[in-house]
Protein backbone atom coordinates (compact mmCIF):
# COMPACT_ATOMS: atom_id res chain seq x y z
CA UNK A 1 0.00 0.00 0.00
CA UNK A 2 2.77 2.38 1.05
CA UNK A 3 3.36 3.14 -2.69
CA UNK A 4 -0.42 3.99 -3.52
CA UNK A 5 0.26 6.44 -0.33
CA UNK A 6 3.20 7.20 -2.09
CA UNK A 7 1.89 8.43 -4.86
CA UNK A 8 -1.41 10.05 -3.08
CA UNK A 9 1.03 12.06 -1.55
CA UNK A 10 2.90 13.55 -5.00
CA UNK A 11 -0.57 14.23 -6.53
CA UNK A 12 -1.26 16.23 -3.70
CA UNK A 13 1.78 18.26 -3.94
CA UNK A 14 2.72 18.17 -7.70
CA UNK A 15 -0.35 17.28 -9.90
CA UNK A 16 -3.22 18.91 -8.12
CA UNK A 17 -1.76 22.62 -7.63
CA UNK A 18 -0.95 22.54 -11.08
CA UNK A 19 -4.69 21.41 -12.65
CA UNK A 20 -6.45 22.92 -9.67
CA UNK A 21 -8.36 25.28 -12.19
CA UNK A 22 -9.71 22.04 -14.28
CA UNK A 23 -10.63 20.19 -11.29
CA UNK A 24 -12.64 22.63 -9.73
CA UNK A 25 -14.49 22.93 -12.94
CA UNK A 26 -15.02 19.35 -12.68
CA UNK A 27 -16.34 19.10 -9.11
CA UNK A 28 -19.02 19.94 -9.46
CA UNK A 29 -20.48 17.77 -13.27
CA UNK A 30 -19.35 15.43 -15.70
CA UNK A 31 -19.73 15.88 -19.75
CA UNK A 32 -18.02 13.12 -20.92
CA UNK A 33 -17.81 12.12 -24.71
CA UNK A 34 -16.82 8.99 -25.08
CA UNK A 35 -18.19 6.06 -23.06
CA UNK A 36 -14.97 3.58 -23.02
CA UNK A 37 -15.67 0.39 -22.84
CA UNK A 38 -12.76 -2.25 -22.00
CA UNK A 39 -10.80 -4.59 -20.40
CA UNK A 40 -10.24 -4.73 -16.29
CA UNK A 41 -6.57 -5.45 -17.98
CA UNK A 42 -3.97 -3.41 -15.96
CA UNK A 43 -1.96 -2.39 -18.93
CA UNK A 44 -4.84 -1.05 -20.99
CA UNK A 45 -4.61 2.54 -19.58
CA UNK A 46 -6.86 5.10 -21.44
CA UNK A 47 -6.23 8.28 -20.25
CA UNK A 48 -2.63 7.24 -21.63
CA UNK A 49 -2.77 5.52 -25.04
CA UNK A 50 -5.47 8.44 -26.05
CA UNK A 51 -4.03 11.60 -23.59
CA UNK A 52 -7.42 12.18 -22.43
CA UNK A 53 -7.97 14.42 -19.53
CA UNK A 54 -9.88 13.69 -15.96
CA UNK A 55 -13.70 14.19 -17.27
CA UNK A 56 -13.28 13.32 -21.00
CA UNK A 57 -13.99 9.73 -20.37
CA UNK A 58 -16.90 7.82 -18.86
CA UNK A 59 -15.38 4.43 -18.91
CA UNK A 60 -16.60 0.57 -17.91
CA UNK A 61 -14.04 -2.15 -17.72
CA UNK A 62 -14.68 -5.91 -16.84
CA UNK A 63 -12.17 -8.70 -18.30
CA UNK A 64 -13.21 -9.59 -21.81
CA UNK A 65 -14.47 -6.23 -22.44
CA UNK A 66 -17.90 -7.21 -22.42
CA UNK A 67 -21.54 -6.01 -23.67
CA UNK A 68 -23.53 -8.59 -21.76
CA UNK A 69 -26.83 -9.28 -23.80
CA UNK A 70 -29.10 -9.92 -20.55
CA UNK A 71 -33.18 -9.58 -20.84
CA UNK A 72 -33.64 -10.17 -16.72
CA UNK A 73 -30.83 -9.64 -15.46
CA UNK A 74 -29.49 -6.55 -14.19
CA UNK A 75 -24.91 -6.12 -14.75
CA UNK A 76 -22.75 -3.23 -13.75
CA UNK A 77 -21.85 -3.02 -17.40
CA UNK A 78 -25.53 -2.60 -18.96
CA UNK A 79 -26.43 0.14 -15.90
CA UNK A 80 -23.42 1.85 -17.00
CA UNK A 81 -24.27 2.39 -20.63
CA UNK A 82 -28.12 2.76 -19.96
CA UNK A 83 -26.65 6.17 -18.14
CA UNK A 84 -24.13 7.08 -20.31
CA UNK A 85 -26.31 7.47 -23.21
CA UNK A 86 -29.62 8.57 -21.57
CA UNK A 87 -28.54 11.03 -18.61
CA UNK A 88 -24.86 11.66 -19.70
CA UNK A 89 -26.02 11.71 -23.61
CA UNK A 90 -22.24 10.90 -24.57
CA UNK A 91 -22.32 10.70 -28.27
CA UNK A 92 -19.98 8.15 -28.64
CA UNK A 93 -19.09 4.66 -27.67
CA UNK A 94 -15.86 2.93 -28.17
CA UNK A 95 -15.18 -1.19 -27.41
CA UNK A 96 -11.67 -1.54 -26.95
CA UNK A 97 -9.87 -5.19 -26.81
CA UNK A 98 -6.36 -5.89 -26.30
CA UNK A 99 -3.88 -8.26 -27.42
CA UNK A 100 -2.62 -10.87 -24.95
CA UNK A 101 -6.10 -10.55 -23.06
CA UNK A 102 -6.42 -13.38 -20.50
CA UNK A 103 -10.24 -13.29 -20.41
CA UNK A 104 -9.68 -14.69 -24.44
CA UNK A 105 -6.99 -16.65 -23.81
CA UNK A 106 -9.56 -18.69 -20.83
CA UNK A 107 -11.96 -18.43 -23.47
CA UNK A 108 -9.85 -20.13 -26.37
CA UNK A 109 -8.28 -22.25 -24.18
CA UNK A 110 -11.23 -23.83 -21.64
CA UNK A 111 -8.51 -23.54 -18.73
CA UNK A 112 -8.40 -21.90 -15.33
CA UNK A 113 -11.77 -21.49 -14.78
CA UNK A 114 -12.27 -24.46 -13.02
CA UNK A 115 -12.55 -22.61 -9.73
CA UNK A 116 -13.65 -19.45 -10.80
CA UNK A 117 -17.89 -19.93 -11.33
CA UNK A 118 -18.44 -16.31 -11.48
CA UNK A 119 -15.62 -15.67 -13.98
CA UNK A 120 -16.66 -18.48 -15.90
CA UNK A 121 -20.23 -17.46 -16.05
CA UNK A 122 -19.46 -13.94 -17.36
CA UNK A 123 -16.97 -15.16 -19.88
CA UNK A 124 -20.17 -16.97 -21.72
CA UNK A 125 -20.25 -13.72 -22.87
CA UNK A 126 -17.76 -14.33 -25.00
CA UNK A 127 -18.69 -16.75 -26.95
CA UNK A 128 -19.66 -15.36 -29.79
CA UNK A 129 -16.38 -14.37 -30.68
CA UNK A 130 -15.58 -17.24 -32.35
CA UNK A 131 -18.37 -16.83 -34.61
CA UNK A 132 -16.80 -13.44 -35.66
CA UNK A 133 -13.20 -14.61 -35.71
CA UNK A 134 -11.32 -12.33 -37.99
CA UNK A 135 -8.19 -13.19 -40.71
CA UNK A 136 -5.05 -14.31 -38.94
CA UNK A 137 -2.93 -11.33 -39.58
CA UNK A 138 0.85 -12.96 -39.89
CA UNK A 139 2.14 -9.62 -37.82
CA UNK A 140 0.51 -11.09 -34.32
CA UNK A 141 3.45 -13.50 -34.86
CA UNK A 142 3.08 -16.54 -32.09
CA UNK A 143 -0.07 -14.91 -31.36
CA UNK A 144 -1.68 -14.55 -34.03
CA UNK A 145 -4.97 -17.01 -33.74
CA UNK A 146 -5.70 -15.57 -30.04
CA UNK A 147 -5.41 -11.71 -31.74
CA UNK A 148 -7.94 -12.85 -34.36
CA UNK A 149 -10.66 -14.38 -31.56
CA UNK A 150 -9.58 -10.96 -29.66
CA UNK A 151 -10.75 -8.99 -32.56
CA UNK A 152 -14.00 -11.20 -32.86
CA UNK A 153 -14.76 -10.68 -29.45
CA UNK A 154 -14.76 -6.52 -30.24
CA UNK A 155 -17.47 -7.23 -33.05
CA UNK A 156 -19.15 -9.67 -31.07
CA UNK A 157 -19.63 -6.98 -28.29
CA UNK A 158 -20.04 -4.36 -30.60
CA UNK A 159 -23.14 -6.33 -31.96
CA UNK A 160 -24.76 -6.74 -28.30
CA UNK A 161 -23.83 -2.71 -27.42
CA UNK A 162 -26.22 -2.37 -30.20
CA UNK A 163 -28.70 -4.56 -29.00
CA UNK A 164 -28.91 -2.25 -25.86
CA UNK A 165 -32.45 -0.43 -25.79
CA UNK A 166 -30.83 3.06 -24.92
CA UNK A 167 -27.97 2.31 -27.61
CA UNK A 168 -31.06 1.19 -29.90
CA UNK A 169 -32.73 4.51 -29.34
CA UNK A 170 -30.10 6.75 -29.83
CA UNK A 171 -28.51 5.13 -32.55
CA UNK A 172 -32.41 5.56 -34.22
CA UNK A 173 -31.99 9.33 -33.72
CA UNK A 174 -28.81 9.79 -34.55
CA UNK A 175 -27.03 10.96 -31.53
CA UNK A 176 -24.78 8.29 -30.86
CA UNK A 177 -22.08 6.41 -33.19
CA UNK A 178 -20.04 3.06 -31.49
CA UNK A 179 -16.82 2.39 -32.52
CA UNK A 180 -14.92 -1.67 -32.46
CA UNK A 181 -10.86 -0.77 -31.25
CA UNK A 182 -8.13 -3.35 -30.59
CA UNK A 183 -5.49 -1.95 -28.92
CA UNK A 184 -2.10 -3.51 -29.41
CA UNK A 185 -0.05 -3.49 -25.92
CA UNK A 186 3.65 -4.44 -27.51
CA UNK A 187 2.91 -1.60 -30.25
CA UNK A 188 0.76 0.91 -29.00
CA UNK A 189 -0.94 0.95 -31.97
CA UNK A 190 -4.82 0.79 -31.77
CA UNK A 191 -7.08 -0.46 -34.62
CA UNK A 192 -10.19 0.27 -35.89
CA UNK A 193 -13.40 -1.96 -37.14
CA UNK A 194 -14.78 -0.73 -40.59
CA UNK A 195 -18.54 -2.60 -40.90
CA UNK A 196 -18.33 -1.78 -44.55
CA UNK A 197 -15.51 -3.54 -45.04
CA UNK A 198 -15.61 -5.90 -42.18
CA UNK A 199 -11.90 -5.73 -40.96
CA UNK A 200 -9.95 -3.65 -38.54
CA UNK A 201 -7.28 -1.40 -40.07
CA UNK A 202 -5.12 1.09 -38.30
CA UNK A 203 -6.45 4.01 -36.63
CA UNK A 204 -3.86 6.27 -37.34
CA UNK A 205 -1.96 5.66 -40.13
CA UNK A 206 1.50 3.65 -39.98
CA UNK A 207 3.02 6.76 -41.23
CA UNK A 208 2.06 8.88 -38.65
CA UNK A 209 2.50 6.79 -35.92
CA UNK A 210 6.13 6.27 -36.69
CA UNK A 211 7.02 10.29 -36.99
ZN1 LIG B 1 -8.21 -8.45 -21.28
Amino acid sequence: MQRLIEGHKRFLAEVFPERRSHFHLLAESQAPQWLFITCSDSRIVPDMILQTEPGDLFISRSIGNVVPVSVGDVDGVSATIEYAVEVLKVPYIIVCGHSDCGAMKAALSRKGLQNLPKASRWLHHVEAAFSHRQPVNPADGDHAELCSLIRGNVVAQLINLKEQPAVARAMGRGSLQVFGWFYDILSGRIEQYDEGKRCFAPLVETAMASR
